[in-house]
């Protein structure tokens, strides 16, 4: 197929970015030019000046949009916006800060070519991510493939090309919570993987604090695994087990060795705090997926546009 008999959307999720944007245009440009291309940032709340910096391009060039949210609704939310008006026969979505460089996107369309639907970016090495983010990323990744039943590849985030087939996937899915790693991988599609290095941020700070990289695995093991329901229930059975053996160690002593026998306050604590820590972590892996259908079910809106340019 020539270069230019299909369309190519680039969604770029963009949250505080006046210091990335200016960066990212000489670079991103002169590879999707090649292409007939679309390029959609989603502007996820900024507070800064990247609304302004996008419009000033957006005016000159037709094919960049802009489609701006009412407030921050985070990374993963930007995303699937961006999958929902994009209009391409592929999507491609990137970071705005060229830690996914652009050039891989000439290796991706060619896989796509060949006739893979999904062609994720994986990372060859993470040297330039802490080694703490590594290690924990790392861990998560096979405890949430161990857990459940959707197998995400291992150092794959969110730069990815997907065929229109898996977005119009994506856009007909109705739940609220967004793992999108996890979601495109479960219907299945073919797949392939295009491998690169992972830069380090061109300008800014990262905007996953701890906090945030904690809820976002919280909602990755939630959304594809009710696993957790069950280790509740097995905590709850090694915990009888605990404390019934407790009982027979209490009545031998009392009737057998009963000369020996001092009331012990501290196995008495002990067991109420175990008691205590099970039955809090057991309520609290109920909590968390009550919480998840509570907000299922108000369905409010995934996102609130306040303004598009170039788009209608
Ligand atoms: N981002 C966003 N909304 C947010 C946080 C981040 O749209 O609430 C964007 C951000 O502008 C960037 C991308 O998502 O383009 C990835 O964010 P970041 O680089 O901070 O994450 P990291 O690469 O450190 O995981
Ligand atoms: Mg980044």
């Amino acid at each position: 197929m020539n270069r230019k008999d299909f369309l190519v959307s680039i969604v770029i999720p963009v949250y505080n970015e006046e210091q990335a944007l200016p960066k990212l245009f000489p670079r991103l440009l002169p590879v999707i030019e090649k292409y007939n291309y679309e390029l959609i940032f989603v502007n996820d709340g900024s507070k800064d000046s990247s609304d302004a910096i996008i419009k000033n391009i957006a005016k000159s060039n037709k094919r960049v949009k802009l489609i701006s949210f009412q407030r921050n609704f985070g990374h993963q939310i930007a995303l699937s916006c961006g999958y929902d008006f994009a209009k391409g026969d592929c999507v491609i979505t990137l970071d705005a800060d060229l830690q996914d460089p652009p050039e891989v996107i000439d290796k991706m369309i060619a896989k796509w070519q060949e006739g893979f639907e999904i062609v994720y970016g994986q990372r060859l090495d993470r040297q330039t991510d802490s080694f703490f983010k590594r290690t924990t990323a790392d861990f998560f990744y096979k405890f949430m493939n161990y857990l459940s039943d959707v197998k995400i590849p291992q150092h794959v985030a969110d730069f990815r090309l997907l065929d229109k087939k898996v977005v119009e996937f994506l856009r007909g899915l109705k739940e609220r919570s967004r793992f999108l790693r996890g979601l495109v991988v479960w219907p299945g599609f073919k797949s392939a993987i295009v491998s690169y290095r992972r830069e380090k941020r061109s300008a800014g700070k990262t905007h996953y604090s701890l906090r945030k990289m904690l809820s976002f695995a919280f909602e990755g093991i939630i959304s594809f695994s009710t696993r957790p329901l069950q280790l509740a229930t097995y905590l709850g059975f090694i915990s009888a087990f605990l404390g019934f053996i407790g009982i027979i160690y209490a009545v031998i002593g009392k009737f057998v060795f009963s000369h020996y026998w001092v009331t012990g306050w501290t196995a008495l604590f002990v067991s109420i705090m175990f008691m205590g820590g099970v039955q809090l972590i057991a309520i609290g892996i109920i909590g968390e997926y009550v919480g998840k259908i509570y907000k299922e079910v108000q369905e409010r809106p995934l996102y609130l546009v306040k303004e598009k340019v170039n788009l209608d």
